[in-house]
This record gives C-alpha cells, structure tokens and sequence, in this order.
C-alpha cells in the first residue's frame, strides 16, 4: 500500500519527467483546455478513465460518481453537462459502466444503506420494473443485466435532458455513447450510440 507521501513523491517525479521532455508542457495546458470528449463514469478506482482509454492531459473532461449516474435532478451532473456542452462544446459524451460495479451489486443485493441508498435509487428502480426477468437469471447474470441497463438508462437520461436536446436543435454536433468497461479483460465495448445530426 502506497503512502500520501508517497503520492506527492510521484507528483515530483511526473512534473520532472514532464518537463524533461517539453520545458512548456504546463505552462502551455494552464492557457486553456480544448477537450472532445465528456466521460461520465463511475468513481471505481479499477476505471480510471484516462488510463484506460489511453487519453492524455487536457483530452477527457471527467465526471465520475457511484455507479455513473446521470440523474437530471443532481446540480453537480448538470452543471458538468452544461460546461461540457455549452461551453466546451465537447463532441461525444460517454457514460462508461463497468462489470463488478459495487454500485449496482448493493441496488441487486439490496445492501446500500442511507444517502448511497438514495443516489443508487434509479437502479432500485430499474430492479423493480423488471424483476420478474431477473428472477429467471443467476446472480453474476443479473448484476451483469443491471449494469448493461443502468448504462443504457442513464444514455436515455441524457438524451432527454434540455442541455442536450438544444444542443442537438441548434445543430451542434454532440453524439452520446454507452459503454462498457469489461474488468476481467480490460476492454471497452460500445452498447448504444445517439446522434441527432
Ligand atoms: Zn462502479
């Protein structure tokens, strides 16, 4: 197990290498970020969104929380979109779920408790609606069918949401993905795709 000093340590090392090879690369990034790309994952510490895609500074602009919900109640999520959209004027969206996700394990088992009982709340619900579909699955089956349609529900928020549908009404060019993140192999497969233009 790693020490925080040891995450300052690295910080060190990373500036240095950094500037080693480019003497401007900060000071050029700090002038601004042109980013195509809007992640909206899960706060998982086995999906790190740059990593895995392998994105580089100034290339993804990241929201991730439990379970990568995009709930259009939640001024955190909204004022990410807004930025993203509006301002950035990102091309792709891509809510990005996982296998394994504990998230949706504690909606499935019923074992979140309190104000995570309350964010995972839509997965609750999508549990209900088809629970008579998942009654005929094994356990893995149902978690790896509850994160497919929490993905695919979430995509569906997103395409309803106001930022997004002006977006697309204005003409701008905005396509939003649902991915997924396979834990056990490492790859990203693409379940569903929108794009208004
Ligand atoms: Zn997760």
């Amino acid at each position: 197990m790693k020490s925080y000093e040891e995450l300052l340590l690295e910080n060190r090392a990373w500036v240095k290498q950094h500037l080693y090879f480019d003497p401007n690369f900060f000071k050029r990034h700090a002038e601004g970020q042109e980013p195509r790309f809007l992640w909206i994952g899960c706060s998982d510490s086995r999906v790190p969104a740059e990593h895995l895609t392998g994105s580089g500074y100034g290339e993804l602009f990241v929201h991730r929380n439990i379970a990568n919900q995009a709930h259009l109640d939640d001024n955190n999520v909204l004022s990410v979109l807004a930025y993203a959209v509006d301002v950035l004027k990102v091309h792709h969206i891509i809510v990005c779920g996982h296998e394994h996700c504990g998230g949706v394990i504690a909606a499935q088992t019923d074992t979140a408790t309190g104000i995570v009982k309350e964010w995972l709340k839509p997965i609750y619900e999508i549990k209900g609606k088809q629970a008579s579909q998942l009654a005929t699955m094994s356990q893995v089956e149902q978690q790896n069918t509850l994160v497919r349609w929490n993905i695919e529900a979430q995509v569906d928020n997103l395409k309803q949401c106001p930022i997004i549908q002006k977006a697309w009404e204005r003409g701008q060019g905005l396509a939003i993905h649902g991915w997924l993140y396979e834990l056990e192999t490492g790859l990203l497969k693409s379940l569903c795709y929108h794009d208004h233009i």
